[in-house]
């Protein structure tokens, strides 16, 4: 028979995201509503290690949903990959009389989280925190949409100076595996090019697609680029457009850490506030070594080891609108 679950452990790890704090607070009020007790470890998987745990009430988690960050704080922790630290930070929960955990992250931290349950008895379930969007399971993850927002609101601006001195931007945002914060951002600036790791880049259709704008005068133009495009990142790939087609002046924009933090969005407060909850109501039931997602309007439970091993693929109508709109 399944050991009744009293006290859990939630904790945040990897990057941090935009409305890790909401899912933190959903987790330790729905769990304190149903008579567990929450413990809060801090600095991720490094804080488990070194028993950085935090008895959490109702009033820990107020006034934190509008924050960005995560008051948990949150760590790479190299000690973590290896079985002597795994087994510290067991020790440490057994201490605390830990039951389950809650693991806030990306795809990183579900590899770790499978790693641990499936070394000790513990129950773990994931929720989705990744700005990447990048993990199977799940339509969004938290954090998506306000990284989406934020370079969208960065690329307006950069628009405005490209279009007052007729220049070429290319733009670099973040997504070192994946394309989704590219490719959404892009299509909503109206981007003349997104290059994304998904899908090889051509320079040569690159460079055409520049000569034919610049013929029909079209002076300003925008690329966005992926940090993980196989090209290179932004600076690598306007030098290659540079040597070869030299009637745009160019410049370089990299967006970086802006787009980590900020105040969440609407959309992450709510969907991070439903995986915080479903992720205690998961556990109660008696779902082990999960992720909980939302895809379309339903709640998913997808097993840790699927997540972590199928990639959330880019939807390529979405690609073809750039190129047709463009
Ligand atoms: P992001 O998507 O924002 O990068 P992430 O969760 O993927 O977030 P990672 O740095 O990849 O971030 O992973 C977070 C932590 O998970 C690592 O620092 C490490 O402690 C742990 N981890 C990752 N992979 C493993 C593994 N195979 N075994 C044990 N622990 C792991």
């Amino acid at each position: 028979m399944k050991k009744k679950i009293k006290t859990i452990g939630v904790l945040t790890s990897g990057g941090d995201a935009p409305g890790m704090n909401a899912c933190v607070r959903a987790v330790v009020r729905g769990a304190l509503k149903e008579g567990l007790e929450v413990y809060g470890i801090e600095h991720g998987y490094q804080g488990m290690i070194q028993g950085k745990m935090r008895k959490m009430n109702w009033k820990s988690v107020s006034g934190i949903m509008h924050q960005g960050g995560t008051i948990l704080k949150t760590a790479r922790s190299e000690r973590f990959r290896t079985k002597e630290g795994r087994e510290i930070a067991y020790n440490q929960l057994r201490h605390y009389e830990i039951d389950a955990l809650v693991i806030i992250g990306g795809d990183g931290s579900f590899k770790g989280a499978l790693e641990f349950s499936s070394e000790f008895d513990i129950p773990v379930i994931g929720c989705p925190g990744t700005i990447d969007n990048d993990i199977f399971g799940t339509d969004f993850t938290i954090g998506y949409d306000t990284a989406i927002n934020t370079a969208m609101w960065a690329i307006d601006k950069i628009k405005d100076t490209a279009n007052a001195h007729d220049r070429l931007f290319f733009v670099e945002v973040m997504g070192r595996d994946a394309g989704f914060i590219a490719l959404r951002s892009g299509i909503a600036t109206g981007a003349e090019s997104v290059l994304v790791p998904e899908s090889s880049t051509d320079i040569n259709r690159l460079i055409a697609k520049l000569e034919r704008l610049y013929q029909v005068k079209q002076r300003s133009c925008i690329v966005v680029v992926a940090e993980g495009d196989e090209m290179g990142g932004a600076f690598e790939i306007a030098k290659k457009v540079g040597q070869r087609f030299d009637k745009y002046d160019i410049r370089i924009t990299i967006l970086g850490h802006i787009q980590r933090g900020g105040s969440p969005t609407c959309m992450d407060r709510v969907l991070a506030s439903r995986l915080g909850l479903e992720a205690i109501r998961g556990l109660l039931d008696g779902q082990r070594e999960v992720m909980v997602g939302k895809i379309c309007h339903d709640i998913v439970f997808t097993p840790l080891e699927k997540a972590v091993k199928h990639h959330h693929e880019l939807n390529p109508v979405l690609l073809d609108i750039i190129d047709i709109l463009s």
